[in-house]
């Protein structure tokens, strides 16, 4: 029986009488004053309605040295940092809840240069007048995709709605009805087109979109033919759509400008790496688009943004937009893509420099070669709660990349040795434990088995580190 001493309100500290122990003065010392005393009264109060809801509580509940130790966990889980690296060995490379392209060092280092002082992110150092932001990646772009002119803003979707409102407020704008995307929830492309003001009118049908169809939907109000990389989806046998080349004619004939959603964008021939083919920001230039946009965190493998390349009159509008303004990029960003669209002038060490490109190419062999020297260390760390086995797996190169493609890699597979019945839950309670680790280790659960794929772990020791602090109990 509990002592009525024990779990009485009477028996709870004061709030002054907590933070006058010499652990919670040290903690006020490094925290700050009001973050401790915020916690202690947090916790004070979660004792008093435990008790005023008649719950027994444990001996020792009410001691101050317990609640000392509370509180000292309450602060410092609130100064832990909420954003903070992970290890994603979900088998999707380009993830978009884990943050997609992992920079390369020299995007870090520009960061950081710029992020620390002033620069001249608008200022003309020949001049010493203002200057343009876009400046700082403009010649880079057009130089990488043999576009005339380009802009940045914050994200693709956001170079979509630019585009539209700048080329086609309160006009129409002819989509084929197999590219009417929705992109990770919350990017669907009719919505975009309404708030970018502009009016959708689907031609053609689900599965097969004509040069007839698109002609018929041209009118007085037409602002722009569009064409949408179907990125995330494939529409596959009884199918037509209008190529690049088709639909820019078509526009052309009109005095229309032709625009392509291209998405993930690569830069450069991804089958020169041995990975499936993706349309490259130049060719589709080429084929006579008027305006390209893509993203920077995807295939391109630099930091958030969106990239718009193509005729300089239009980008030319786009840049007086109003809009351009609100949807501007930020110095650090800037300095990350200038420094990562600068990698791709050597083309022949850019799969080892860029890590995206690196990860997306890495050969089977090293991963299997990874695998194997981890598949004991794992073993140990999780003792007989599950049996952790080599096996061949294919990563998703993400981001709504070639969705079908996918790449061999290696994973290890940890299968839990529990009751069939009770699988799910030791599952859960495995991957549990393996994101509560300092660098929270993220998996893929699949075919009642936590699979880690190997591609993207590049710093094994941090990983084998900190296995002793796996907590399975
Ligand atoms: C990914 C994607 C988008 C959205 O790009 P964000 O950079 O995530 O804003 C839009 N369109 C297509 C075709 C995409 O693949």
């Amino acid at each position: 029986m509990p002592t009525s001493q024990t779990t009485s309100r009477a028996a709870i500290p004061s709030v002054d009488r907590l933070l006058q122990q010499p652990a919670l003065r040290q903690l006020q010392a490094h925290a700050g004053r009001q973050l401790v005393i915020d916690e202690v009264r947090g916790e004070l109060a979660d004792l008093r309605r435990r008790l005023g809801a008649g719950e027994r509580l444990a001996d020792g509940s009410t001691d101050e040295q317990i609640l000392c130790e509370r509180v000292e966990r309450r602060v410092a889980a609130l100064l832990q940092m909420s954003l903070r690296p992970v290890f994603n060995l979900t088998g999707t490379v380009l993830h978009t809840n884990l943050g997609r392209a992992p920079l390369a060092p020299e995007a870090l280092d520009a960061m950081t240069q710029v992020a620390r002082g002033a620069s001249n992110l608008e200022y003309d150092l020949g001049s010493g007048r203002r200057g343009d932001r876009d400046a700082h990646v403009e010649d880079w772009l057009c130089r990488l995709t043999g576009a005339d002119a380009a802009t940045v803003v914050n994200n693709n979707a956001a170079a979509v709605l630019l585009l539209l409102n700048t080329l086609a407020q309160r006009r129409e704008v002819p989509v084929s009805r197999g590219e009417l995307i929705e992109i990770g929830g919350s990017f669907r492309l009719p919505e975009i087109m309404r708030r970018a003001g502009c009016r959708l009118v689907e031609v053609g049908t689900t599965n097969r979109t004509h040069e007839a169809d698109f002609a018929e939907a041209i009118g007085p109000r037409t602002a722009a033919l569009m064409k949408v990389h179907t990125s995330n989806y494939v529409v596959q046998g009884f199918t037509a759509e209008l190529d690049e080349r088709r639909l820019a004619d078509l526009a052309h004939r009109h005095e229309l400008p032709m625009v392509v959603d291209l998405g993930a964008g690569s830069l450069i021939d991804l089958t020169t790496l041995g990975l499936p083919a993706e349309p490259t920001v130049r060719d589709t230039l080429l084929a006579g688009a008027d305006l390209v946009t893509f993203s920077g965190d995807k295939l391109l493998g630099g930091p958030q943004a969106g990239l718009i390349a193509g005729r300089a009159d239009l980008i030319a509008k786009l840049k007086r937009n109003p809009m351009k303004r609100a949807l501007r990029l930020d110095k650090t960003t800037l300095a990350a893509l200038a420094a990562t669209l600068r990698l791709y002038a050597r083309p022949e060490d850019l799969a080892e420099r860029l890590p995206t490109l690196r990860l997306l190419s890495r050969p089977v062999a090293e991963i299997r070669a990874l695998a194997e020297r981890l598949q004991p260390v794992l073993q140990q760390a999780v003792g007989d709660l599950a049996a952790v086995s080599i096996e061949p797996c294919g990563s998703q190169i993400g981001s709504g990349s070639l969705p079908i493609e996918t790449l061999t890699s290696t994973a290890l597979v940890l299968r839990p040795a529990t009751a069939k019945r009770r699988t799910g839950a030791a599952l859960k309670h495995l991957a549990t434990a393996f994101r509560g680790l300092p660098i929270p280790v993220i998996g893929r659960i699949a075919d009642d088995a936590l699979h880690f794929d190997l591609r993207c772990l590049e710093d094994e020791q941090a990983l084998t580190a900190q296995l002793a602090q796996l907590r399975l109990g």
